[in-house]
């Protein structure tokens, strides 16, 4: 049970190779980070994966538990138990997040069967409760008048009920504020699992601080350039990404 990127492609529609060949495993249990500078690619390689319009993947493959994800679309990636946070889906005004939540899981089940209200909410209330959210959430609308913080929560809550295999998160180059960094955290690590994976994409180490990664990954100028143990992720923070200049130039 396993995400696999192999020699993954990727390119505009313009035609700019953006994904050099990225190759990297996510064995289900295991939590992976990509760090990497601005610009590397880090957000791009998960919006490929997650099926994202707008890019064009030219060679390599990626899949899931063995199928074949590129032939899916986002929809179809998403069944398949593929999870893509922080993509700050638009607001969804008049659609209260307690419906939205109930409709995406509605969707996945099969033709004619209903979804156990009581069961549903008792989920939900549950998981509300670990991430320190007002019940009055469940009435408001999606994403409408949110701050950064309750975006970020209601993203965790819709990743915690949806239970993807694999969930990819994108921390984005705007960063979350240590709050937030802890509501995530609590979400991921309580969703830690050996049937599950993750990939964090993270600009800074700060979120490892609170989510120990299994393997650390560098990401420049759209390929891996290195990889390690949750070591790598501190040697950086330390240092920073001046060994990816040496070795351009040496
Ligand atoms: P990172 O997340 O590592 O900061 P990105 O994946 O966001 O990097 O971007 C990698 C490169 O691809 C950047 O130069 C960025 O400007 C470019 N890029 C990514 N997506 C698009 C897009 N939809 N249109 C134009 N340029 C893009
Ligand atoms: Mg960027
Ligand atoms: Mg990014």
């Amino acid at each position: 049970m396993s995400l696999v990127i192999t020699d993954l492609h990727a390119q505009l529609e313009d035609g700019t190779e953006i994904l050099k060949g990225v190759s990297l495993e996510i064995p289900a249990g295991e939590v992976h980070a990509i760090m990497g500078p601005n610009g590397s690619g880090k957000s791009t390689l998960s919006k490929v994966v997650a099926g994202h319009e707008g890019y064009e993947v030219t060679s390599g493959s990626v899949t899931l538990d063995g199928e074949d994800l590129l032939e899916m679309g986002i929809d179809e990636r998403s069944r398949a138990g593929v999870f893509l946070a922080f993509q700050y889906p638009a607001e969804v005004p008049g659609v209260s997040n307690a419906n939205f939540i109930r409709a995406a899981l509605q969707a996945r089940l099969p033709e004619g069967q209903e979804l156990d209200a009581v069961g549903y909410y008792k989920s939900l209330y549950e998981k509300m409760d670990l991430l320190e959210m007002d019940r009055k959430f469940t009435g408001r609308s999606v994403n409408e008048g949110f701050s950064g913080g309750e975006k970020k929560r209601n993203e965790i809550l819709q990743m915690m009920m949806l239970d993807p295999k694999y969930c990819l998160l994108d921390e984005t180059d705007s960063g979350l504020d240590i709050d937030a960094l802890k509501i995530v955290a609590k979400g991921v690590n309580s969703m830690r699992s050996p049937e599950r994976g993750f990939l964090l994409i993270t600009h800074y180490q700060r979120l490892l601080n609170y989510i120990a990664p299994d393997h650390v990954h560098v990401m420049a100028e759209g390929r891996i350039v290195r990889s390690g143990g949750p070591e790598l992720a501190l040697e950086l923070e330390e240092n920073g990404y001046d060994f990816l200049k040496e070795a351009v130039t040496a």
